[in-house]
């Protein structure tokens, strides 16, 4: 039996009084944060919340997140975290599909969600913080309890959380996400970056996506860690959070990354609290690895995950021990081949390019509701990524790309990922995303887009250029757009369908 509540009940158990919260509203113990979502619990359950019943949950990274978080997955409801930019329809559709009998959210999201919910048929809408006319208070949904809140009993492949995909492809797909595997997924990563009682996890990923759910959240309370929350990621606002927080773990998507580099130079916060960052999400530029490296003076481990296996597929899991442009080897228990489209294994090799596929504890139970695509996800027993790559001898695997970002020019594959790896490395680039555009003679022509460095100003002509002194002629971009900024999910990562 098992409730991945229990990752709070035991470091609740076994250091009450250790800091489990950290936000700019002070501290909330353990012994606090599992008392209030023990209360949070009792309220649901005496409205008939509990195994069956889906709860959604739409807030920012406040303390009360993880407060309802664990409040629903004690009563053994199914949490289902939604993206707090979610406009009406979307709020509607992500209601209706995953099932949810309520939703908790907050006041920057609550007029978008109000008319979803009434769109979606939802009566029960509660509301963190301000009052509205629209929303019941959130405290309306906490019972005083006395003792503790018995944790529901699941069953290891039960259902504990409906976690959308992040649409960075297409319309964001809901995940199934079960008990034991989330619990498995905060245990071995957290066992890979060694996390300890005394880190302080910093988090400006949205905790309703699952990197930030997965491999910040869960992975700080199984280990008895206390999480640093940031509401909204700016590289000026994390910066502070580290050094107010004492951060020793910093998670984030490259784009995270990149502009906290950009801004080390111009901040005086004291960041030397840091022992390790975990980057995932996105391809991280090699070159961004390397200049963050040696501003901060901590190692960035690269870890590959997704929505579909809650999150960790990959890790890197040591500086000694990685490869430049690897997402590192599969995790404990995780196993991933590299397959043709006629669903045959390859061999290691740079040569060997396909798609990666992967089986293990770490996989979903399905698309909620949608049983033709979670059986052609599952096609041959194992979950296909839609991630292009290779592995070599010793198993490291290679993203390429995504299949659906692949640019095929004139008969030629070309991966935006190697184009957007060179761009990196021009001066005057801060940001780079190279997709592919239709052309009536080559079928696609390859574009970039690029975010110049502040006080730059170069020209497509020699952007250009310094491809063409880097890849073969069929690789570089024959057209080139400048932008201010590049369009980012809530979470941080690039969204080329809206470049295209
Ligand atoms: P959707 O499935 O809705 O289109 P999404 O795939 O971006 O959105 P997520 O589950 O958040 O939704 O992201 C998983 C994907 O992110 C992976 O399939 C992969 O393409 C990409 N990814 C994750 N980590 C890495 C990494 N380290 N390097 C390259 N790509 C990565
Ligand atoms: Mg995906």
């Amino acid at each position: 039996m098992l409730n991945l509540a229990v990752i709070l009940r035991e470091s609740a158990t076994v250091r009450p009084d250790a800091p489990a919260l950290m936000s700019d509203r002070g501290i909330v113990t353990y012994a606090e944060l599992d008392a209030r979502s023990d209360a949070v619990a009792a309220g649901l359950a005496g409205r008939g919340a509990g195994p069956g019943t889906a709860i959604a949950l739409q807030l920012p990274n406040i303390p009360e997140f993880p407060i309802a978080y664990y409040g629903i997955l004690k009563t053994g409801a199914t949490v289902v975290p939604l993206n707090v930019l979610l406009r009406a329809p979307e709020v509607a559709y992500q209601l209706a599909d995953s099932g949810a009998r309520a939703l908790i959210t907050w006041s920057g999201s609550v007029a978008e969600a109000a008319k979803g919910a009434a769109e979606a048929g939802l009566g029960d809408l509660y509301l963190v913080g301000a009052d509205d006319h629209a929303a019941r208070p959130f405290d309306e949904l906490t019972t005083p309890v006395t003792g503790q809140f018995p944790l529901c009993d699941r069953e290891p492949g039960d259902t504990a959380a409906i976690v959308y995909t992040s649409g960075t492809t297409g319309v964001p797909k809901g995940a199934e996400l079960t008990h034991f595997q989330l619990y498995m997924n905060a245990d071995i990563p957290g066992r890979l970056f060694e996390v300890r009682p005394d880190d302080v996890v910093l988090t400006a990923l949205p905790l309703f996506h699952v990197f930030g759910m997965s491999s910040a959240m869960n992975v700080a309370l199984r280990f008895g860690a206390a999480m640093s929350l940031v509401p909204r990621f700016s590289a000026e606002r994390v910066l502070a959070a580290i050094e107010r927080d004492h951060a020793t773990v910093f998670d984030g998507v490259p784009t995270m990354f990149i502009a906290l580099l950009a801004a080390a130079g111009t901040s005086d916060h004291d960041t030397s609290s840091l022992r390790v960052c975990v980057s995932g999400g996105d391809a991280i530029p090699a070159h961004v690895l390397d200049a963050f490296e040696r501003q901060f003076g901590v190692p960035i481990l690269e870890g590959y995950g997704m929505t579909e296996t809650a999150a960790t597929i990959t890790f890197n899991s040591s500086a000694q021990d990685r490869r430049v442009y690897s997402v590192g080897r599969p995790v404990w228990g995780v196993e991933v081949q590299v397959w043709d489209a006629d669903g045959r294994r390859l061999p290691p090799g740079r040569a060997h390019i396909g798609e990666l596929v992967t089986r293990g504890y770490h996989t979903m139970h399905g698309y909620r509701g949608h049983a033709a695509a979670t059986a052609d996800a599952f096609r041959g027993g194992w979950f296909h990524t839609g991630d292009l790559g290779y592995q070599d001898t010793d198993g490291f695997l290679y993203i390429v790309d995504r299949q659906k970002d692949l640019i095929i020019r004139g008969g030629y594959n070309v991966y935006p990922r190697e184009v957007e790896e060179v761009l990196y490395r021009h001066p005057d680039v801060a940001e780079a995303a190279v997709v592919g555009i239709p052309d009536e003679r080559l079928g696609q022509e390859v574009k970039a887009f690029v975010v110049p460095r502040p006080g730059c100003f170069p020209t497509a002509r020699q952007i250009i250029a310094y491809t063409r002194e880097r890849l073969a002629a069929y690789k570089c971009p024959r057209l080139v757009e400048f932008r201010d900024t590049l369009p980012l999910t809530a979470a941080g990562k690039v969204v080329k369908k809206a470049l295209v």
